[in-house]
């Protein structure tokens, strides 16, 4: 089932929680709602699910208007950041719940539930785990009992906040491509809340960015990553180095580093900011072409399993940035804390104002 969101406009009293919120998430696609805490994920997805009402806005599913259908009647599967497991009975149970509490008409017969909750197991991987009661279970196997839970209704729509939030970085990471897995398996369509963007890049066929409210950008994983559209989703996805530095008839002049930038020869000597990811700059131990590179000096070292980020403080404006490289050329250039050192960007986005101007390689 495709959703259709439109105008979405919700409040808490003075807060404006979403602002004119439009977007489509299409028919079996995985789509990610990614922003930082308090940007209105949580809100668009329990509207999304009817378990919030909007001040204004609709919601379609499959170009029908279901603002004022409930919870149920939306068939929605909804997994919360923490479990809402039934802690006093047993996985078998609380996998059963949706079932037993279908209208009587509806409702399968004991046998039928037996086999369906049996299969869900299986399909979460926690076959022979019927008879424990959740306390008996890992952070990721209740998560994955929830998510059993809400698949047993057969949703049309697999609504999921945080579900791995609350679980360390090695069980989010194995279950996040579980997840996929079974998303790949069943094709239900599925909106998955996270401020993690490894998270949403990783498993999402569509990311949607939000910030203060509002959707930032649309696109797919490579498209958000590779071309934001403004200085936020940049700096959200990836981690960027804020470079100012003035654009002048299609070069952009940083300090005494000069790039071009394809386009806008038109604009004269403006005031522009360059972006660049850690992973994107090149460290020289000496002076490199025209211009020689941004000086830099060594201010620390952080060794991350395979990589090396380099904190680096430029001599000429003492702003902060950060350099990541792998381990090996780090070994190369053999860099110390205190040393001086050059640095060219490999990509640098160029922003004016709120617009991407150009991208310079
Ligand atoms: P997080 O990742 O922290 O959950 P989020 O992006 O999901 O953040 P929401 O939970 O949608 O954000 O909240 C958006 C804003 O609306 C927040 O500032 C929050 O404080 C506010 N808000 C949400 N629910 C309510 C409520 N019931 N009453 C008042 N304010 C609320």
């Amino acid at each position: 089932m495709s959703i259709q969101v439109r105008h979405l406009m919700k409040r808490f009293g003075d807060f404006a929680a979403l602002r004119d919120v439009s977007l489509d998430i299409p028919d079996g696609k995985l789509v990610a709602l990614l922003g930082p805490s308090g940007s209105g994920k949580t809100t668009l997805l329990r509207i999304i699910a009817g378990l919030e009402q909007q001040d204004e806005g609709v919601v379609l599913f499959d170009g029908k208007n279901y603002t004022y259908r409930n919870f149920r009647e939306r068939r929605v599967g909804f997994v919360f950041q923490h479990y809402a497991l039934f802690y006093h009975t047993t996985v078998f149970e609380n996998v059963a719940f949706g079932l037993r509490v279908k209208p009587r008409a509806q409702r399968p017969s004991e046998a039928e539930i037996r086999r369906r909750v049996q299969d869900l197991l299986q399909l979460v991987h926690l076959e022979g785990m019927a008879d424990r009661y959740p306390s008996q279970l890992s952070g990721g196997q209740r998560q994955r009992v929830a998510l059993a839970r809400a698949l047993a209704i057969e949703p049309k729509v697999l609504l999921l906040d945080e579900p791995f939030g609350a679980l360390d970085a090695k069980v989010r990471e194995e279950l996040r491509r579980w997840l996929r897995r079974l998303h790949d398996e069943l094709h239900i369509t599925t909106v998955l809340v996270t401020h993690d963007q490894d998270e949403a890049l990783e498993v999402a066929d569509q990311i949607v960015v939000m910030n203060q409210g509002r959707v930032e950008q649309i696109g797919t994983p490579e498209e958000v990553y590779e071309h934001p559209v403004n200085p936020f989703v940049c700096q959200f996805l990836g981690g960027t180095n804020v470079l100012p530095g003035r654009l002048d008839r299609g070069r952009m002049r940083i300090g005494p580093l000069e790039v071009e930038v394809p386009g806008h020869q038109d604009v004269r000597d403006t005031p522009a900011l360059g972006y660049v990811r850690p992973h994107e700059l090149v460290v020289h131990r000496d002076a490199v072409g025209e211009g020689g590179g941004l000086p830099m000096l060594v201010k620390n070292i952080h060794v991350i399993g395979p990589l090396v980020r380099v904190e680096l403080g430029r001599t000429d404006t003492g702003e902060s940035i950060e350099a990541e490289l792998a381990k090996d050329r780090f070994r190369e250039l053999g860099l110390t804390v205190g040393e001086s050192v050059f640095v060219t960007p490999r990509r640098l986005r160029v922003f004016l104002g709120d617009a991407e101007v150009g991208l310079a390689h």
